[in-house]
């Protein structure tokens, strides 16, 4: 199936036949060829989603879709090296970056359901500010890019690397989900590709400023999200 024989015309199940196969047939193949099976069965239906921890995923899908939609999520709680990261690959990267943001902004949320909602319930923070909007800005998407991997906590130890994502009924894409953190520090180097500032002043995975604290020696990269409370995930992958 590529997207001239019609991915838009495809039923939820063949979608998800074809994502598991793909998961299976694709598990030893490099990011490359991985992105380049996306890029050509989906074509403009294809987007890459970025955190803008770092530009890795996006930079690879735009080696092989230059020009490729990188979508970003700005929750309103980023911090400002965040934004910076996200205006960066937009001036100097081969890429089309699309700002999805939630229905409220932070002070109309705070008026509804009072101020520091993450700190009271983030589960329904991360609903409003998160998993909502990207749901609305996947709509046109049958298949996108994470930059997950399997080494960054046990959570994430089995992500496929083509898997079907039955929350959105959309291909789900995990590119680098096999490489290690040595293995993205390598590609940085290498093609100077760019991070969020943060990661060189103690932060090992960047989300929202309040929900985000640096990480000590030995904590795994995700330690510092939503430390101390009973939460490991944002709901965009669970
Ligand atoms: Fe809200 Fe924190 Fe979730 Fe960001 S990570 S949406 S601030 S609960």
């Amino acid at each position: 199936m590529t997207v001239t024989q019609d991915v838009e015309r495809a039923t939820d199940a063949e979608l998800k036949a074809l994502a598991e196969q793909a998961g299976r047939d694709l598990e030893d193949a490099s990011a490359l060829e991985i992105l380049q099976w996306a890029v050509t069965t989906f074509g403009p239906k294809f987007c890459v989603t970025s955190s803008m921890e770092d530009a890795v995923v996006a930079h690879l899908a735009s080696r092989v879709q230059p020009g490729v939609d990188v979508v970003f999520l700005d929750t309103g709680y980023h911090f400002e090296e965040t934004i910076g990261t996200r205006d960066a690959v937009e001036a100097v990267m081969d890429v089309h970056v699309i700002t999805l943001t939630p229905r409220q902004t932070v002070a109309e949320q705070d008026a509804e359901y009072g101020p520091r909602l993450h700190d009271r319930d983030p589960d329904l923070c991360c609903a409003l500010r998160k998993v909502k909007p990207l749901q609305e800005g996947l709509t046109g998407y049958a298949a996108w890019a994470t930059g997950l991997r399997r080494d960054e906590s046990p959570t994430r130890a089995n992500t496929p690397v083509v898997g079907w994502d039955e929350k959105r009924r959309k291909v789900k894409v995990s590119p680098i989900a096999r490489w290690t953190q040595d293995d993205v520090d390598a590609y940085v180097a290498e093609y100077g590709v760019l991070t969020n500032p943060l990661l060189m002043d103690g932060y090992a995975s960047v989300g929202c400023a309040p929900c985000t604290r640096r990480v000590e020696a030995g904590e795994d990269a995700r330690a510092g999200r939503w430390a101390g409370r009973a939460k490991t995930e944002c709901g965009l992958h669970g």
